[in-house]
């Protein structure tokens, strides 16, 4: 039987200290999920009684951006500023990133887990030969037996995001340090402004090497208009849709007049309240692409682990059954309303409400329902 393989250690474990993130500065613009970044590593600082440390990488970036990371939770802000960096590329800034780890050596390391999070974040683990926990939803402190080498490890990351089926998993990276992982927007509340934060600033210089220039080369930027179904992520109010809309317990279902009557409520609500409404569906909806709904139920609207998460005031479920992928997308609401002829549907271990009731009536009764009280 072949052995299994066992990577070396890092030899040095015990030297790395503090939590990092990587703070997204594209174009001029930076991105505010790396304000949620901080706030998950100041999570996994105060289990450990480290710092945070954010790197930010480009050219000519503002004092304003930097200091606004101090502001949101930074201890330090590592700052990497030259003109090759002025845009993104995935290979230089993993070069840069890797590079400035690898000298000064984060116990962990903290990503978005966006388009570019996801593209950099694993290059960056390659170069540091540690591992990648991908979509963490939650860090806790943890402790794991590895049979491989016969050993306990205590006091590591245990970084928790969903998996397959209805699991959540928590992975380690006992052996190898940094422990990198991305994180997924949407869990971590960015931490309010403290304009009398103070920071230290700790400028890098960085000679990027001439062969990771050539290797890559940006002709062109151009970007791609909003994406469908991005009012999900700052509406008040969700309707999501499910696979309860191809059945109907009295007559034959019409996945359009679903379609329609969520409409109608979204639309009264925000001509009455002047609330944002948006419409979503789970994975099932999207991928059943119904004729009528295809065109409008695309994978833009789709809420859950492979889709958006929404942090609306009162999200209502209607008839979706509330798998752990979907669950994770909807955790931040904070009220839910599941409408579902099951009254079982593991949908009702997150709903506020639950409305046991067939879809097709209740939508209906919930328009006429609001629509009197709003007169
Ligand atoms: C790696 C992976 C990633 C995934 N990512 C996502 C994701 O991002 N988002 C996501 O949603 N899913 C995701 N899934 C799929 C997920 O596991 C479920 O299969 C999916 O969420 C089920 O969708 P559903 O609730 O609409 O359908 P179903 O599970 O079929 O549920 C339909 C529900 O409707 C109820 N119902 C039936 N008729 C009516 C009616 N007339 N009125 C009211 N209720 C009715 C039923 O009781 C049932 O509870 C993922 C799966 C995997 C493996």
């Amino acid at each position: 039987m072949s052995q299994p393989l066992v990577l070396p250690d890092t030899p040095d474990a015990a030297s790395y200290k503090d939590v990092w993130t990587f703070t997204e500065y594209v174009e001029g613009e930076l991105f505010q999920t790396s304000f949620e970044a901080i706030a998950a590593a100041r999570k996994i600082a105060s289990m450990t009684n480290m710092r945070v440390g954010t790197v930010i990488v480009g050219y000519k970036i503002p004092q304003e951006v930097i200091d606004s990371l101090i502001w949101r939770g930074a201890d330090y802000v590592i700052v990497v500023d030259n003109l090759e960096l002025e845009r993104y590329n995935p290979l230089t800034y993993a070069s840069v990133l890797a590079g400035v780890a690898r000298e000064r050596k984060p116990w962990a390391f903290v990503f978005v887990a966006d388009d570019i999070g996801r593209d950099v974040a694993p290059r960056v683990a390659y170069r540091l030969k540690t591992g990648l926990a991908t979509d963490c939803i939650d860090y806790e402190m943890g402790e794991i037996y590895q049979g491989v080498v016969g050993q306990t490890f205590k006091n590591v990351l245990a970084q928790v995001r969903p998996d397959f089926a209805s699991r959540i998993a928590k992975i380690f990276t006992p052996r190898h340090r940094p422990q990198i992982s991305s994180m997924r927007p949407g869990y971590f509340k960015p931490l309010p402004e403290d304009r009398s934060r103070k920071g230290e600033v700790v400028r890098v210089q960085w000679k990027v090497a001439e062969e990771e220039l050539k290797r890559f080369q940006i002709l062109e930027v151009s970007r791609l208009p909003d994406e469908e179904g991005v009012e999900l992520l700052t509406a008040d109010f969700v309707i999501g849709l499910g696979l309860g809309v191809v059945r109907r317990t009295k007559g034959e279902p019409d996945p359009k007049l679903a379609l329609d009557l969520a409409m109608k409520i979204n639309e009264l609500l925000s001509s009455r309240l002047k609330v944002k409404t948006a419409i979503g569906a789970s994975r099932a909806l999207v991928w059943a692409e119904i004729r009528g709904l295809k065109d409008f139920i695309t994978p833009g609207r789709q809420i859950g682990q492979t889709g958006k998460t929404i942090s609306p005031k009162v999200y209502v479920a209607a008839g979706i059954s509330g798998a752990i992928q979907h669950k994770v997308g909807i955790i931040r609401s904070k009220k839910i309303v599941a409408i579902n002829t099951d009254p079982n549907a593991p949908i009702k271990d997150m709903a506020t409400y639950m409305i046991n009731e067939d879809l097709y009536d209740a939508l209906p009764k919930l328009y006429e329902s609001l629509k009197r009280r709003l007169e």
